[in-house]
């Protein structure tokens, strides 16, 4: 049926991957969160200066209002980072090109807005301190300040978190007979499933060897139980590998650890098949054609427009 490209042979490229760095899921964000607490709770927030003005979604309370407030925590939820100094919290959204840069000893030269890739940096009392960055021309890196997490309106509409204990079989059952979309829209929908996005969906799918355009309404049970323990498994894999793991190593630990996502054309370590690849918009999509597909290769165009 969605055979387009079979008989081809080989892998089949597509368009460019628009960009090469491992986008923060749930798991990198959860050691970045982690690495942030371990450093930071307990210090008072020195300076805070802000480069990408349209980053920061509020305006009341200012941001100044963190400085002199010590760090009490620094939590995940989600794929948002919460910072609270003290009653007043700094949430954190990498979007797709952030991430967290430490600093021992925060450099002292000046900041250009609008003219590097940092979008915030935060000085700590100590001197150590971070910057949050955003990598390539998107931009969609976001900043709140407010009085309770839940006041981010984003992350107040998050779903189950898939590593909390109230992500069980039952639940991802009852999600996906809720929902008409395909197995890789519903794992990467924020508000279902908080935290798993286009790298872990792949992974968690070749794990459970079902098709990234199965139905998620059109699953037996046992798949049900596959994909659940799959979407744990791989999450859990991964946050437990980031233990002990640099900040500054992470980016090059998830892209090792992926079996099936962003190595298009590559064997697949299961069944030695050759990867496949389905871009759509500005990202794509790998899958093992013999694990997940029963041999067939996905048409492009035809999983791209399942995909909207
Ligand atoms: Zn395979």
């Amino acid at each position: 049926m969605a055979g387009g490209q079979g008989g081809t042979g080989g892998p089949i490229l597509w368009a460019p991957r628009v960009h090469n760095w491992p986008v923060p899921e749930l798991p990198e964000v959860h050691a970045l969160a982690r690495g942030l607490a371990d450093r930071a709770v307990g210090q008072i927030v020195e300076r805070c200066t802000l480069t990408s003005f349209s980053a920061l979604k509020t305006v009341d309370p200012p941001l100044d209002q963190l400085v002199g407030r010590t760090v009490t925590s620094v939590e995940r939820q989600g794929k948002y980072i919460c910072l609270d100094g003290d009653g007043t919290w700094l949430v954190i959204h990498l979007a797709r090109g952030g991430w967290i840069r430490w600093y021992e000893v925060v450099p002292g030269t000046a900041l250009r807005p609008g003219r590097s890739p940092i979008a915030l940096r935060l000085r700590l009392g100590n001197g150590s301190g971070f910057d949050v960055t955003e990598m390539g021309t998107e931009k969609r890196v976001a900043l709140w300040v407010v009085d309770r997490p839940e006041d981010v309106v984003p992350l107040a509409a998050l779903g189950v978190d898939p590593l909390g204990a109230g992500f069980t079989v039952e639940v991802l059952g009852a999600l996906l007979r809720s929902s008409s979309a395909i197995l890789k829209t519903v794992l990467t929908d924020q508000s279902l499933i908080a935290g798993v996005g286009n790298a872990y969906s792949d992974e968690a799918l070749h794990r459970a060897r079902l098709s990234p355009y199965k139905k998620g309404s059109a699953l037996r049970d046992d798949e049900v139980g596959r994909l659940h323990a799959a979407v744990v498994g791989v999450l859990a894999e991964a946050v437990d590998r980031t233990t002990g793991v640099d900040l500054a190593g992470l980016k090059g630990d998830k892209k090792r650890a992926m079996a099936v996502h962003g190595r298009a054309g590559q064997a697949c370590p299961v069944c030695g098949d050759t990867i496949g690849q389905v871009s759509f918009a500005t990202k794509s999509l790998e899958y093992c054609p013999t694990c997940q597909t029963g041999g067939r290769r996905l048409a492009d165009r035809r999983l791209s427009r399942l995909l909207r």
